[in-house]
C-alpha cells in the first residue's frame, strides 16, 4: 500500500462537475434560468450517452480499444463526478443539476436517519418513497416544464427501481435491452421535433470491471463495444443533434492483498453505529458520542493511505457541495476514503461487495475523472 500523502481531486460542482453538465444541457436546449457554465452550444436535439464506469484515466489508457471515443478525447475535456463517485450519486447529481449535498443520494449505503438503518440505493428499500428522499425537481422535470421532449433509454428492469425514480423521474421510458436497441430507439425519439433530449444509459461497463477488473482484456473488449455503441449513436442521429458522451464514475483494480476489513481489523468496528458507504468511501455512522474515538482510531489504523475526516471537515471542505439541512444527517460522522488503489471491505456483512476486483467511490482522479466528449452529427 502507498504511503504518500497525496491532495484529494475535490469535485467542481457547478463548474465542470455533472450537476453543472447537466444545467448546460439544459442550458443548450434552451430552457430557462439554467446555467451554462461549460459554456455548450445551442442545440435543439441533444443525445446525453451515460457510460456507467467509463472513467477519463481509463478511457485514455486504452485508446485502441476505443478509437471514436478517443478522437472525440482529444477536443474532450474531463469532468469530476462528485463524492462519492458512485453511481446513486452522479444519477442524482446529473438527474438533478445539483451537488449532493442538496439532492441527498449520497452514496451506496447511507443511513436512513431515525430508523437507524443504511439504504442501499440500488436496491432501493420499499419502506421508503423515493419522491421523499429526493423531492427535489429532476433535470428531466425541468426540460419537460420549458417544452422540451425528453426521453430516457435503458434496459427496461432499470424502469421502475427506486433510484431512477428519485433521481432521474419526468419524461419518457424507453426501455432497449441490447445496444443496437439503444441506438434505434434514442434515433426515434431524436427525431422529434426539436426541442428534444434523450439520455441513453449502459451499464454493462461498470459490472464487467468490478467482476473482472478495468484492467482486464475483458473490460477492453467490453470498451470497444461501448465505441461502437457511441459511433453508431453519432452516425443514426438525425442532423442538428449534439452528442454528449459522459459517466458517472471511474475504478480501479484493488489487489487481493490491498485490502482493509473492518470485520476483522481490531479496533475499526469499536464505536461504529452503522457501517456506510462502499470500499472506496466509508460513511461511518457512531454511537452516541463516539464520533472523536472514531476519527482518531480510523486515522492511527488507516495512517496516511486515506483521507479521513469528519463530517464537518467534509462539508467544509466542499465534499458534497452545499450541504441542505435535510442532507447533513445522511452523512458520516466520520468519512474515510483510500487515496491509493485499495480498499476498506466488510467481509461479514458485505461479502459480494468485498469480493469485487474494480472499485471506485474516492477522491483519486482514477475515481473522480470522468469525461465529457462532444459530437454534433451532420
Ligand atoms: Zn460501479
Amino acid at each position: 500500500m502507498t504511503t504518500e500523502t497525496v491532495e484529494p481531486t475535490l469535485p467542481r460542482y457547478a463548474q465542470s462537475s455533472l450537476d453543472a453538465l447537466a444545467t448546460s444541457v439544459l442550458a443548450s436546449l434552451g430552457v430557462p434560468g439554467e446555467a451554462n457554465p461549460l459554456r455548450l452550444a445551442p442545440a435543439g436535439r441533444v443525445c446525453l450517452l451515460l457510460v456507467d464506469g467509463l472513467g477519463w484515466e481509463l478511457l485514455r489508457a486504452n485508446q485502441a480499444a476505443a478509437q471514436f471515443m478517443s478522437e472525440l478525447a482529444a477536443t474532450g475535456t474531463p469532468l469530476t463526478a462528485g463524492f462519492p463517485a458512485t453511481t446513486a450519486t452522479s444519477l442524482g447529481t446529473l438527474g438533478t443539476g445539483r451537488p449532493p449535498g442538496q439532492h441527498g443520494m449520497l452514496g451506496y449505503q447511507v443511513i436512513v436517519p431515525g430508523r437507524g438503518t443504511l439504504l442501499n440505493a440500488l436496491r432501493w428499500d420499499r419502506a421508503i418513497d423515493p419522491q421523499a428522499w429526493q423531492p427535489g425537481s429532476t433535470t428531466f422535470e425541468r426540460a419537460v416544464r420549458a417544452g422540451v421532449k425528453v426521453a430516457r433509454i435503458s434496459a427496461s428492469q432499470l424502469q421502475t427501481s427506486g433510484l431512477s425514480t428519485a433521481a432521474l423521474r419526468g419524461g419518457e421510458f424507453v426501455g432497449a435491452d441490447t445496444i443496437g436497441a439503444l441506438v434505434s430507439r434514442a434515433a426515434a425519439v431524436l427525431a422529434a421535433e426539436p426541442p428534444v433530449l434523450a439520455m441513453v444509459y449502459y451499464g454493462h461497463l461498470d459490472s464487467t470491471g468490478h467482476v473482472l477488473g478495468c484492467t482486464s482484456d475483458a473490460w477492453r473488449y467490453e470498451l470497444a463495444h461501448v465505441d461502437k455503441l457511441a459511433e453508431q449513436l453519432a452516425e443514426a442521429l438525425p442532423r442538428g443533434s449534439v452528442l454528449h458522451v459522459t459517466a458517472d464514475h471511474g475504478m480501479v483494480d484493488v489487489p487481493p492483498g490491498e485490502r482493509i476489513d473492518a470485520d476483522a481489523v481490531p479496533g475499526l468496528r469499536d464505536g461504529v453505529g452503522l457501517l456506510g458507504g462502499e470500499p472506496r468511501a466509508r460513511h461511518v455512522y457512531c454511537r452516541a458520542g463516539a464520533a472523536g474515538d472514531v476519527l482518531a482510531t480510523w486515522r492511527t489504523l488507516l495512517g496516511g493511505r486515506a483521507w479521513v475526516v469528519s463530517r464537518e471537515q467534509a462539508v467544509a471542505d466542499g465534499w458534497f457541495g452545499p450541504v441542505d439541512d435535510r442532507c447533513a444527517a445522511r452523512i458520516g460522522d466520520v468519512i474515510a476514503a483510500p487515496s491509493g488503489s485499495w480498499a476498506i471491505v466488510a467481509t461479514k456483512a458485505e461479502p459480494h461487495e468485498s469480493a469485487l476486483i474494480g472499485m471506485h467511490g474516492s477522491l483519486t482522479p482514477a475515481d473522480q475523472l470522468v469525461p465529457l466528449l462532444t459530437l454534433s452529427a451532420g
